[in-house]
């Protein structure tokens, strides 16, 4: 069964009277479980890729099913809440709440699922756990590194149980040895069985996935996948 099943899916933006096509004819299978980068130059439509695996944008034609639901027909509150449950979103400044601890911040959203308040609070001491930041959940993000920051982001990500975890350059903002560790926690919570989907320039995230998808000028120039399964 497919995580992700996109056809044909063209996204244009109007910009000036001018039409730009920011992807041009995208066709993608993505599996329950995999490790995925997609990477590309400046331009290439990776945000825009980004935008519409997580639904935080509707293509201009072509269909996407995520994990069964045909996301390209809902209304903008039926995506709100698709996203909520199926996405767990990472980014490159973390996207913090900075007057709240990592604990509360990890809470946030099964609050918006409407969790109770002691499932929360154990839920969120789990992913903080698994994300190896037992003894930081009462520090606010100024308090904590960037490595600890993206930490949090993690464990908030994982926290409701989602389909994949989506990151936008998850490692944009980090040196290079806290990147390294970014990318072993993330290798680990795919062990454990996590899809992740990574956005990004950066070819050490690349090295680190299962999966390359590079895209050139709003298409799919090469797809590791492909390689692998010519290969056998
Ligand atoms: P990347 O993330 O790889 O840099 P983008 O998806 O941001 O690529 O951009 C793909 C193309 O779409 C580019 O030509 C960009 O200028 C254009 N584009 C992206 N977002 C918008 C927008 N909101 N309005 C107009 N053009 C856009
Ligand atoms: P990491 O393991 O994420 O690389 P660092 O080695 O950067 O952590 O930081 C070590 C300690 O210094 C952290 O436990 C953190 O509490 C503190 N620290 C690092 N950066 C900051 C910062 N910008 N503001 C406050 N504390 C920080």
């Amino acid at each position: 069964e497919a995580l992700i099943q996109m056809e044909h899916i063209v996204k244009e933006y109007l910009l000036g009277g001018q039409v730009i096509r920011a992807l041009n004819d995208v066709s993608l299978l993505v599996r329950h479980g995999e490790f995925v980068a997609i990477m590309g130059p400046s331009g290439s439509g990776k945000s825009t890729m980004m935008n519409m695996i997580g639904c935080l944008d509707v293509p201009t034609s072509g269909r996407y099913v995520l994990d069964g639901v045909e996301v390209s027909t809902l209304t903008e509150d039926e995506m709100a809440y698709v996203r909520n449950q199926k996405i767990g979103f990472i980014f490159q400044n973390f996207n913090l709440l900075p007057r709240m601890t990592a604990l509360e911040n990890v809470e946030l959203p099964m609050l918006y699922m409407g969790i109770p308040a002691r499932e929360r609070r154990e839920r969120a001491l789990e992913a903080l756990e698994r994300v190896g930041l037992k003894d930081r959940i009462h520090n606010r993000p100024n308090e904590l590194s960037g490595g600890q920051q993206q930490r949090v982001a993690i464990a908030r990500a994982i926290v409701n149980r989602p389909s994949m975890i989506l990151g936008d350059e998850p490692t944009g903002a980090l040196d290079s040895k806290t990147t390294e560790d970014i990318l072993a926690l993330l290798h680990e919570l795919h062990e454990q069985g996590n899809t992740i989907i990574l956005v990004t320039h950066d070819a050490e995230v690349g090295a680190h996935a299962e999966r390359v998808i590079h895209f050139r000028d709003g298409r799919v120039e090469s797809d590791s996948l492909f390689a692998y399964e010519g290969e056998s």
